[in-house]
């Protein structure tokens, strides 16, 4: 089969370069996954990376990964260079949730099922959806931060707007703050997504939080460990580090650390492993023709698309023992240096 891209038209064509690729690919038994990730930066994705690539391989198929360092041109262009090579699967943790739906067009005009990872595709036939439960994962950061401040000023640092689970994360953290908000206790000062997740943007957007209110914020609900890092860096500027509540999501072991020196207040545990293991066996089923069974479905603007949402752990300093390091997602070693 030749490589199709965009309209029909294309379809008659044959390019025997792209032809001579499939074949090589397609002749091997084993089912070809393409990973298509956003960007290596935080540390989980690597994580993710590895666990997948393990786990496909254990199950006897081939992976390729490639990272698309928070662009979505590239992002899509990795995915038609995938399907040009002749995976049967794509795994897609999309840097964008609208622009990718072309990635879903393309390998549907293919014979590729693609999976969204992590992160739901939006107004596309996606196959299926596997990921944590990010509203609840907003509501876990937001009770977290209301155990240590119910009034005051608060701020709220966001995830990428262009990241669904960013959309999520702030409307589980609206469900838990908006009461509070009504009743006059909480202000809400600051109130903005961060461009690419970029830690450095966080820390910017900070700065401007406090500079705006006269360094008067009494809680950050940060959306993840690295924003939150930019956040503890903007507050530390002003010695207010360790005074100022901050939540965060993904056991980054920095953020394991700053939980243990009071500068973080508490971070959501997702088992990568446990969704890496997941997505592959979806992954090497789709590439066999079986269907998966689902009990879930998770509207995306176009279909209800058939999900698996695994659920998150809230970690503070108080159980960081029994769920990190007891799955061994950190080793002491790696958080105590001992
Ligand atoms: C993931 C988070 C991650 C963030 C930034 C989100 O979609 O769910 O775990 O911290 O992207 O990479």
């Amino acid at each position: 089969t030749a490589f199709i891209v965009g309209c029909s038209s294309e379809s008659s064509k044959t390019d025997n370069q792209a032809n001579d690729t499939t074949k090589l690919i397609a002749n091997e038994e084993k089912p070809y996954i393409g990973f298509v990730l956003d960007t290596l930066k935080d540390e989980r994705w690597y994580k993710d990376k590895e666990l997948f690539e393990g786990k496909v391989t254990e199950l006897g198929g081939h992976v390729k990964t490639l990272a698309a360092n928070g662009s979505d041109d590239i992002q899509i262009t990795q995915a038609e260079l995938l399907i040009e090579e002749g995976v049967d699967v794509l795994v897609v943790v999309p840097t964008n949730a609208d622009t990718a739906s072309s990635i879903v067009e393309i390998a549907h005009e293919n014979g590729v099922k693609v999976i969204s990872y992590d992160r739901l595709i939006l107004n596309a036939d996606v196959d299926h959806y596997i990921s944590f439960d990010n509203e609840k994962v907003g509501e876990m950061q937001a009770s977290a931060i209301i155990a240590q401040r119910t009034e005051g000023n608060f701020a709220y640092i966001g995830g990428a707007e262009t990241d669904n689970n960013a959309v999520l994360l702030r409307q589980g953290t609206m469900r838990i703050l908006q009461p509070l908000i009504d009743e006059g206790k909480i202000n809400l000062v600051y109130d903005n997504y961060t461009d690419g997740w970029n830690p450095d943007v966080a820390e910017e957007n900070m700065k401007a939080a406090l500079q705006d209110n006269g360094n008067q914020i009494d809680a950050v609900i940060a959306a993840n460990d690295g924003t939150a890092g930019g956040v503890i860096n903007a507050l530390a500027t002003k010695n207010l580090d360790g005074d100022v509540p901050v939540s965060g999501q993904d056991a980054e072991l920095n953020a394991i650390k700053r939980i243990i020196d009071g500068t973080q207040t508490m971070t959501v545990y997702k088992s990568i492993n446990l969704l890496a293991e997941n997505a592959a066996e979806i992954a090497i089923q789709f590439a066999n023709e079986e269907s998966i069974a689902t009990d879930q479905t998770i509207p995306n603007g176009k279909i209800d698309v058939p999900a698996t949402l695994l659920e998150p752990i809230a970690v503070t300093k108080d159980n960081i023992e029994e769920t990190i390091i007891k799955d061994g997602y950190l080793t002491t070693e790696e958080i105590y240096g001992k």
